[in-house]
């Protein structure tokens, strides 16, 4: 089986050395294997990305020495796609709209705090979605449509694993992993200004695009649970995932796009080669 990997970055700002790393991975792990590397734009967050920030990607990794084949899939382009998978999902009744807002939440998680067992966590730290709306009556939910209020669409994750029953999943460098994709609660699929979510999306391309190595940094680890159960629900083949990991300062500090991080665009002003960044980004020829 030929091996398809991606590099899928969102254009919201100037690649860093982190994400010149990530892209190496992809591309090394595609060509040395004699297989594809693909390249995909993550642009559902369309308030963020920028056109602009999308070109200086393209002409950073051709510097880079990086090249792709076939076309640049953009996410804002296939819409359909994933209002298809939503379809699916909707007709085995797992998923329902979400009214709320990210104040309301709070406040929810905040009045939870107070009860005997608290709110749950996700592993990152970020508190589950208390399912709130998963409650609502029908009645209730018909109100608030007919109110014109906006809303995201959310998994029911417990319906969800109740269908699937035990998943495994496996990672080339950390191994087999059974799928644990209840930590990350009633994610969302498919978000208040946009017909999908990164989880959604992501799972929906990956399958369309036949990539057979899913290469990315360790930060999304936990994501992989949730698409996991994504492919079962919908029926997707399974790939092998490859998380890499992540680059970090002197300081031991993870490199982040908003944080002063060099962009690979600052070492190019200082003169500096291809080869000594693909060096600094942990790729030494
Ligand atoms: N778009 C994501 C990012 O910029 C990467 C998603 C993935 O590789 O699955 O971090």
């Amino acid at each position: 089986m030929t091996v398809v990997t991606r590099f899928a970055p969102s254009p919201t700002g100037f690649l860093h050395l982190g994400h010149a790393h990530s892209a190496l991975a992809g591309w090394r792990r595609a060509r040395e294997a004699g297989g594809r590397f693909l390249l995909r734009i993550e642009d559902i967050d369309q308030g963020r990305c920028r056109p602009e920030f999308e070109a200086a990607i393209l002409e950073d990794l051709a510097w880079l020495g990086l090249d792709w084949d076939g076309p640049v899939r953009r996410q804002s382009e296939h819409w359909g796609d994933y209002r298809a998978a939503l379809a699916v999902l909707e007709g085995q009744g797992l998923i329902y709209p979400c009214f709320c807002t990210r104040r309301e939440i709070q406040a929810e998680i905040a009045a939870m705090q107070s009860a005997p067992h608290g709110p749950a966590d996700t592993p990152d730290g970020v508190p589950l979605y208390p399912g709130t709306c998963r409650r609502l009556s029908p009645q209730q939910r018909a109100d608030r449509l007919a109110e014109g209020r906006s809303y995201a669409l959310r998994l029911d994750m417990a319906g969800a694993i109740r269908r699937t029953g035990p998943l495994t999943w496996t990672d080339e460098l950390a191994g087999e992993q059974a799928a644990r994709p209840e930590r990350l609660g009633d994610v969302v699929l498919a978000r208040k200004d946009a017909p999908t979510s990164y989880h959604l999306a992501v799972t929906v391309d990956d399958e369309i695009q036949d990539v057979t190595v899913v290469t990315r940094g360790r930060d999304l680890f936990e994501a992989t649970h949730v698409h996991r159960l994504l492919q079962a629900l919908l029926g997707y083949r399974v790939p092998v995932w490859r998380h890499h990991a992540l680059l970090t300062d002197a300081a031991g500090k993870r490199l982040a796009k908003r944080s002063d991080a060099a962009s690979i665009r600052a070492y190019r002003a200082q003169g500096r080669s291809a080869a000594e960044v693909r060096a600094l980004a942990g790729f030494p020829d």
